[in-house]
């Protein structure tokens, strides 16, 4: 006998904090919920990219780093208990003749859904990788590709290894917990803002042009020290003692195969109407991969975007139930541990 399906009112694709709010939202309109996300974990790009940094433009947070806010959002989007699914890409969508969907992971999974909310981002990240055979033995010991904890550079040798706004970032902040921050790039000029790239002239960061990494040395994860090279060829090779090595060259993030699904884009984003559907019924789109006039990539536009999208989903998903404009206060307590 063929196993049951098991069919979910909404299922979103992506857990940052435009599919975390959104799954609050929908467990508050008593949706089934699932969210599907590529990472090991939820957040999205906050956790991804600047889980240290302060973020200071949510409404009612004066300032908060973006692990507080993760943890936050996370906490609120578990309150009605909806599936969670990490570690799995969605590469699939099909709309069955019942009027369900269907979602394929890249494992093989199958998932069943009557509404989808796309709450990719850009899509799936990845940094990109320094390319030297040996990098491999460091990565996430003493080679990092973003700097998720601060501590771990206390009183360390650093050296940075990049051009753009994060590198010069990380480089600042670093220079008041690390014993010593050198950053290399391979040309001469950074790109990074005017006053970051002021203030790194005024720092005591060992800034290193224009040179980049020729081998890394070091043993059990342990990087002890890097052979830099002269991208102008004359210098001759240094050899700088390091404990920790961040590379910060940029990321590449992959949509795909999200764009083949047939739904309009405009300038790579997913085009949505006031309700936040997309080109297909039942498929709507929140957060920075929704694109609509004068649309601002801040995640507090996602916790508006999440609760209308939800809103019209839940109307596909139960007809009989009008479109409504909740207010949370209407619940004494959501659960009863609350
Ligand atoms: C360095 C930096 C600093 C920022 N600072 C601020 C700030 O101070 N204030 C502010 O408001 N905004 C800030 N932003 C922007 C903010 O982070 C984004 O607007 C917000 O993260 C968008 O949330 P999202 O949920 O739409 O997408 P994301 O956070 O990108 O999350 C999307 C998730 O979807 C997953 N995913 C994608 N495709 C698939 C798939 N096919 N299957 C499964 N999962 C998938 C991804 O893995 C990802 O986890 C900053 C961004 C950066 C990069």
């Amino acid at each position: 006998m063929a196993m049951q399906e098991e069919i979910y009112d909404v299922t979103i694709i992506g857990g940052g904090p435009a599919g975390l709010f959104a799954a609050f939202y929908s467990g508050m309109r008593e949706m089934k919920t699932k969210i599907i996300e590529y990472l090991p974990y939820l957040g999205g790009k906050v956790p991804y990219f600047y889980p240290e940094k302060v973020i200071r433009d949510i409404g009612g947070i004066v300032q908060a780093t973006g692990e507080e806010v993760t943890d936050q959002l996370v906490q609120q989007a578990m309150t009605f208990d909806p599936t969670i699914v990490l570690g799995e890409r969605v590469v699939g969508m099909q709309k069955r003749a019942d009027g369900n969907f269907q979602l394929m992971s890249s494992n093989g999974q199958v998932h069943y859904s009557k509404t989808v909310l796309l709450a990719t981002g850009f899509g799936i990240l990845h940094s990109i990788k320094l390319d030297h055979p040996e990098a491999i033995d460091y990565e996430e010991k003493s080679l990092h590709y973003t700097v998720r904890k601060l501590a771990d550079y206390q009183d360390k040798h650093v050296l940075i290894s990049g051009g753009g706004n994060s590198a010069v970032d990380w480089a600042l902040e670093l220079e008041g917990i690390a014993k010593h921050v050198t950053l290399i790039h391979r040309r001469d000029q950074f790109k990074g803002l005017e006053s970051s790239v002021t203030k790194l002239k005024n720092s005591r960061v060992n800034v290193m042009t224009p040179y980049e990494i020729k081998a890394l040395h070091g043993i059990d994860g342990q990087i002890e020290k890097v052979t830099l090279r002269h991208t102008e060829g004359d210098d001759g090779d240094i050899e700088l003692p390091i404990d920790r090595l961040v590379v910060n060259h940029g990321f590449q993030i992959n949509l795909e195969p999200i764009t083949s699904w047939g739904l309009d884009m405009i300038d790579g984003m997913i085009a949505v109407d006031s309700r936040m559907q997309t080109s297909m019924e039942g498929v709507f789109a929140i957060g920075d991969i929704a694109h609509y006039p004068n649309k601002l990539g801040l995640i507090a536009g996602a916790f508006n975007e999440g609760p209308i999208a939800v809103n019209h989903a839940k109307k596909i998903a139960d007809p009989k139930d009008p479109v409504k404009h909740l207010f949370s206060t209407n619940y004494a307590a959501f659960t009863e541990e609350d």
